[in-house]
């Protein structure tokens, strides 16, 4: 059973490293156009495109900010312009501020709100308007388990995160009905710069795969979720996490 995204246009945001590059790069080896997002590394989002072209894809790259409403109607308004539709949305971009609840700074609270939460209800609104002209679409919004089952130190980003899961399973009964599918993935510890200086060891510990996931991991999940192969599934939130959170 052959993946082909051919002919179809994928955004990928916060696609410049980690979990969004390799989602960016499955997603154009299935044929697909992609999108690569980034907000301030340019360098190694140009780096993403010139491994998708060299192993035969397309891809361009695409600076924007996905917590800022005007450059994220600019940015889909030009692709879908040139492009001519947008197919796939795959709402990555996101950060996270450890603290305790007691010390964490508003800043921080204002910018895992605006990124992770805000700029993906940003993104999806823009892409939807394309996909509702099409009448079909597919997005996929990255989650967290900490956002299904809570942790120490990640009380506001855990909030973010949860609120994506109620955004992702209302949109599904929004868009269901015009041909849109709308799915949730929830990744456990996965070995970015995200998770960099967590204690690697403990973590193996305490997942029954005894290993940390890779980008790779979830990735296979996303480019399923966003092919034919996933036709009758939306409204859903897939858990990725070596077996973690049961
Ligand atoms: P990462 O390595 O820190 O990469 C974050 C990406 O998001 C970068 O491409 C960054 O772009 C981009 N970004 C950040 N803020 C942005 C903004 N305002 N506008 C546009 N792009 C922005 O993160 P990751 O670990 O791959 O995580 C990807 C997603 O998975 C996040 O939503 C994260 O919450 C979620 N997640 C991660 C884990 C994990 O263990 N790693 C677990 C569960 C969920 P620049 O490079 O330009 O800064």
């Amino acid at each position: 059973m052959n993946i082909d995204l051919e002919n179809r246009v994928a955004v990928v945001t916060g696609a410049s490293r980690g979990i969004g590059a390799a989602i960016a790069q499955a997603l154009a080896s299935c044929g697909a156009h992609v999108v690569v997002n980034y907000r301030r590394n340019g360098d190694l989002a140009d780096g993403v495109v010139s491994s998708i072209e060299a192993a035969g894809g397309r891809a361009e790259a695409c600076p924007f900010d996905v917590a800022d409403e005007a450059q994220v109607k600019q940015a889909f308004g030009d692709i879908a312009g040139r492009l001519g539709s947008i197919d796939i949305l795959v709402n990555n971009a996101g950060v996270s501020k450890d603290a305790l609840l007691l010390r964490a700074k508003s800043s921080d609270m204002d910018e895992m709100f605006n990124t992770n939460l805000k700029g993906s209800i940003f993104c999806s609104f823009q892409a939807s308007r394309s996909m509702l002209k099409q009448k079909h679409g597919r997005i996929v919004t990255i989650s967290s388990i900490v956002g299904m089952g809570g942790n120490p130190g990640q009380s506001v980003y855990a909030a973010a995160k949860a609120g994506l899961i109620g955004f992702t399973k209302s949109l599904a009964k929004e868009l269901g009905p015009k041909g849109i599918l709308v799915n949730a993935v929830a990744p456990g510890f996965v070995e970015t710069d995200m998770t960099r200086g967590m204690d690697a060891d403990a973590l193996r510990e305490m997942i029954p795969l005894r290993r940390i996931g890779t980008p790779a991991d979830v990735a296979g999940l996303v480019v399923f979720l966003c092919s034919d192969l996933s036709s009758y599934i939306t409204g859903q939130v897939f858990v990725v996490d070596g077996g973690l959170y049961t």
